[in-house]
């Protein structure tokens, strides 16, 4: 094949029209103004093909000949193997359909394995009294700014009693990372616990009276230092911390990290904790029943009790689980 271009001698900027002969085998000639410079194939320097970009051929001689692309140069450079992966690509759809998979793969896994290892970086970097201030931020804040949120109508003497009773059932479990603070509440929101950062758990009244016998509400309450012992409460707002400047800096759009920062009440009792960080609790909660009564059965019956309670709303860290019945299954297990 003859392929007609421009031709620039060594260390010029002259151009000359020219004419590459590759019908040789294994050689290369470049016909400029009546002289022909010859060289092996292998010693020549071929651009690597990009899109529809002019071709660049340097011989060892330092003559560089630039050749528009077409259909038959492409033939040629595809004859020796020197189209660019970047040119197949282009060229298909199909591996365009692969990059784009692969790119959607990296977010997800991003999303779902970096995200989580990072925040955990941070949640074990950040000071435990971070946590602590938190926790009494946020209390006060639901305590304050919530009409539903009030104070706990139990007699002193059975908060006294749930109290001690809590005490005791620590001094048999590995130490925490933050001293558990039980807090009595009142709410609209039916029978529902929370763990705050920091260590505190927030006891509904209409929790403690669903409960039948002090070990149903034991596995209640340490289903929720799973919580602590896990730090899941931090490291759901180091996570959703992240995503939300991440999101920030994509859009410039910062009300999200705003809203982070100011509803931080809201943000604990709205989003339920993550399936993996529920099945923690959980097995948290049963291996310390196990511990402390030696039977993680009255977890079992708690979970049915609030199986039964059609009149009271599934609170969120159950309704997270659409399969409940695993949920009873496992606590028996
Ligand atoms: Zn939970």
């Amino acid at each position: 094949m003859r392929f007609l271009g421009v031709a620039f001698p060594p260390k010029s900027s002259l151009r000359y029209e020219a004419e590459l002969d590759t019908t040789q085998a294994n050689v290369l000639s470049l016909r400029v103004d009546g002289m022909i410079f010859s060289c092996d194939l292998m010693r020549a320097e071929i651009s690597i093909p990009v899109g529809n970009l002019p071709i660049r051929i340097k011989l060892p001689d330092g003559w560089v000949f630039v050749v528009e692309r077409s259909p038959e140069l492409s033939q040629w450079l595809k004859s020796q193997r020197k189209i660019g992966w970047l040119d197949k690509l282009e060229s298909n759809l199909f591996g365009w359909l692969i990059s784009i998979v692969v790119c959607i793969a990296v977010i997800i896994g991003g999303y779902t394995h970096a995200l989580p290892w990072v925040s955990e970086k941070v949640v074990l970097a950040l000071p435990d009294a971070v946590a602590v201030e938190l926790g009494e931020q946020t209390l006060e804040m639901l305590s304050s700014a919530s009409e539903e949120w009030r104070d706990s109508e139990l007699p002193e003497a059975q908060q006294a009693a749930i109290r001690q009773r809590v005490k005791s059932n620590l001094t048999s479990l590995e130490p925490l990372p933050y001293p558990v603070e039980i807090v009595f509440r009142s709410s609209t929101m039916g029978a529902n616990a929370f763990a705050l950062p920091g260590g505190k758990v927030v006891l509904l009244d209409e929790l403690v009276q669903l409960a039948k016998t002090p070990q149903q509400l034991d596995s209640i309450i340490l289903h929720e230092i799973g919580h602590i012992h896990h730090r899941h409460m931090m490291k759901r707002l180091v996570h959703s911390s992240i995503l939300s400047v991440g999101v920030a800096l994509l859009t410039g759009e910062s009300s999200g990290v705003i809203d982070n920062l100011a509803g931080l009440g809201v943000f604990f009792l709205s989003a339920g904790h993550s399936r993996d960080a529920e099945n923690e609790a959980d097995l948290f909660a049963k291996q310390a029943m196990l511990t402390i009564y030696g039977t993680s059965e009255p977890m079992a019956e708690m979970f049915e009790l609030f199986h039964q309670q059609e009149s009271i709303e599934i609170p969120k860290w159950l309704s997270s689980h659409p399969d409940f019945d695993q949920r009873i299954q496992a606590a028996r297990d």
